[in-house]
């Protein structure tokens, strides 16, 4: 461990709708468990345990691709 952690980039994950369709949710590649995150794309902290590594290095989040399922409510 040489401590420069910005020489890692954060990977990409892709993001879907919570069954609600108001928040993303990701399959985390640090801890391989579901977080639950604002939807808002762009680079996160990682909702991991405290003290793991991914934690501090995050992620850039990919919004879904469709239509937010409570948009889509609405239009319909
Ligand atoms: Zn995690």
């Amino acid at each position: 461990m040489d401590g420069h952690a910005h020489t890692k980039q954060p990977p990409t994950v892709q993001a879907t709708w919570t069954s609600d369709g108001t928040s993303y949710r990701i399959t985390c590649p640090h801890c391989f468990r579901v977080h639950v995150h604002g939807p808002q794309p762009g680079h996160r902290a990682a909702h991991c345990e405290p003290g793991t590594p991914g934690k501090v290095l995050g992620y850039f989040i990919e919004p879904p691709a469709d239509q937010a399922p409570a948009d889509k409510e609405r239009s319909a």
